[in-house]
């Protein structure tokens, strides 16, 4: 593991939520937003609705520019993210849970506590000097995003479909060779 699990949660989540809006779009139902809370292991306020499907919507391009901005662009998106959402630190257990940081109430809007799980994620990035771990996709056509947690540092593509679509194309070229 490079990061602690709740970390390395707040970071899948993040990625799969901005690469949720590279085509074919997807998170356009109140129903797929539901799936991605359970996927995702999130706990506390989840209203169901399409005020709540909108506002995590919305928080996308700014969570791909945490993502990969850069470490200073980046550090000062998380301390504008922290400040807005007047994130006070607290130490938690809950569920199967081991201890953990909340930084924002459990009845805060789900957009507000994404954005702040994410800011408090790339705080350990940084501190661990991990940012290389996210990049784009290296798929020419995709701008999907890639969290690489693997040992090795191998991982390129952000989906199977991106993964296949390269070791097919890099198939033919030996082939034409
Ligand atoms: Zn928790
Ligand atoms: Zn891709």
């Amino acid at each position: 593991m490079v990061f602690a699990h709740d970390t390395e949660m707040s970071l899948l989540a993040a990625v799969a939520l901005v690469n949720s809006a590279q085509p074919p779009e997807t998170l356009t139902t109140v129903a797929e937003l539901d799936a991605f809370f359970v996927t995702y292991e999130y706990t506390g306020r989840h209203d169901r609705t399409v005020a709540e499907l909108d506002q995590v919507r919305a928080l996308r391009p700014r969570l791909r520019a945490l993502l990969t901005a850069g470490p200073e662009a980046t550090a000062d998106l998380v301390n504008e993210m922290l400040a807005e959402a007047r994130a006070v630190p607290r130490l938690v257990r809950h569920d199967a849970s081991g201890w953990h940081v909340h930084a924002v109430s459990e009845d805060a809007p789900w957009a507000t506590r994404i954005a702040v799980e994410s800011a408090m994620a790339m705080i350990d990035v940084l501190r661990e000097g991990e940012s290389s771990r996210l990049s784009v996709c290296a798929d020419e056509d995709c701008e999907g995003l890639v969290l690489d947690l693997s040992r090795n540092r191998s991982r390129r593509f952000c989906s199977v479909a991106c993964t296949n679509r390269n070791a097919a194309a890099a198939y033919r070229a030996r082939r034409r060779a």
